[in-house]
């Protein structure tokens, strides 16, 4: 810890270069020790999907705790931990982590069997030749089917491994794990990707959702690109909702799922369970009211079909926000 705190006070007086090269070497010799010394956690971002409006998984996202820094943010930290290779070690704790909490809510919510989880991949992790076994042994070991579980890669980062991307994820796909192509339209996109790469679903990278309905062309931009992983048959999530004027206009432009600050930020598990929690209580209390209806109508009308729905239906509602409470607590 001194190391950090005397090359912080040191910047001012050091060559720029020589200052961050030392800055990075200390917080890579700090984050070595980070799963040890129980620094790390992991946050739960929800993704809500949009046609059931229901929570439909979650995004696993790491965060640090630095001893005198306090919050160091993942952009900062990845980088290094996948310069120095420490990024092998990193995901596959964060993938037990989220893959032992899937597990834990799926058998809390046994109402929600397609309840998922997404988990970052650094292209870095490719590289590990143990890779697969791991993600095989993680399954294994939290009993998490393979369905269940979905790897997220970003774009920018297979293009210098291209080749050798494309085996290792073949095999992650042959699992059954899902693919989720990351940040869509940041790198440099080559649409040569999306028929090569054994890719089920795209997220619009938040910069386009935020510009929708101020910038034609973004609206164009992610309007073709819905079209375009549809007639692929991917799915399609936008990132970065934060409010209900972009989530109508996705609606409209047919995006599958949503994922922003307007539904919540990354919260701890436990918040997130409260929020499972909640929506089923409420999902309950709506097929109760389905079914008390439809009762009601059987005596008015004999011989009517009683059919409880767990789920609103999809155009049942008007008000389609009425459906989403956002969750702003860390
Ligand atoms: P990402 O995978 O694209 O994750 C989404 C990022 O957008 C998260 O930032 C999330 O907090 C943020 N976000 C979500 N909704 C909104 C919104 O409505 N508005 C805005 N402005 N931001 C929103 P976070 O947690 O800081 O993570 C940043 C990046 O760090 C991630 O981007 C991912 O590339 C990387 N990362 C995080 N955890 C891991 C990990 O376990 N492994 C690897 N390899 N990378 C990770
Ligand atoms: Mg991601
Ligand atoms: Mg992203």
């Amino acid at each position: 810890m001194k190391r950090i705190a005397i090359v912080t006070a040191a910047l001012p007086s050091l060559g720029l270069e020589r200052d961050l090269r030392d800055l990075r070497e200390a917080i890579a010799a700090d984050l070595a020790y980070a799963i040890e010394r129980d620094q790390l956690s992991v946050r739960y971002q929800p993704l809500m999907h949009l046609p059931s409006r229901s929570v439909m998984g979650f995004e696993a996202l790491l965060r640090w705790r630095h001893p005198e820094f306090g919050w160091i943010p993942p952009d900062k930290f990845i980088p290094i931990a996948e310069e120095t290779g420490q990024i092998i070690a990193l995901g596959e704790w964060v993938l037990r982590q989220a893959c032992s909490q899937l597990r834990i809510w799926q058998a809390k919510f046994p109402r929600r069997p397609l309840l998922s989880m997404n988990v970052n991949l650094s292209v870095r992790q490719l590289a590990d030749p143990y890779l697969v076994s791991k993600i095989v042994g993680i399954l294994d070991e939290t009993g998490v089917p393979p369905e269940a579980l979905a790897l997220e890669l970003t774009e920018g980062s297979l293009i210098s491994e291209f080749d050798s991307a494309r085996k290792v994820l073949g095999r992650i796909r042959a699992l059954g794990v899902g693919l989720k192509l990351d940040d869509f339209g940041t790198g440099y996109s080559s649409l040569s990707y999306l028929g090569a790469l054994p890719f089920d679903t795209l997220k619009i990278d938040r910069c386009f959702v935020h510009r929708l309905l101020e910038d034609r062309a973004a609206d164009a931009i992610v309007e073709a690109v819905v079209q375009l992983a549809h007639k692929l048959r991917m799915k399609v999530v936008a990132e970065g909702v934060e409010n209900e004027a972009q989530l109508r206009r996705l609606v409209d432009l047919g995006c599958d799922i949503a994922q922003g600050y307007l539904f919540s930020e990354p919260v701890t598990a436990e918040i997130a369970e409260h929020m499972l929690a909640d929506e089923s209580a409420a999902q309950e209390l709506h097929a109760l009211g389905s079914i008390l209806k439809a009762c009601s109508n059987s005596r008015r009308e004999p011989g009517a079909e009683m059919r409880p729905h767990l789920l609103p239906a999809a155009n049942s509602s008007p008000a389609l926000l009425g459906e989403f409470s956002p969750i702003t607590s860390r």
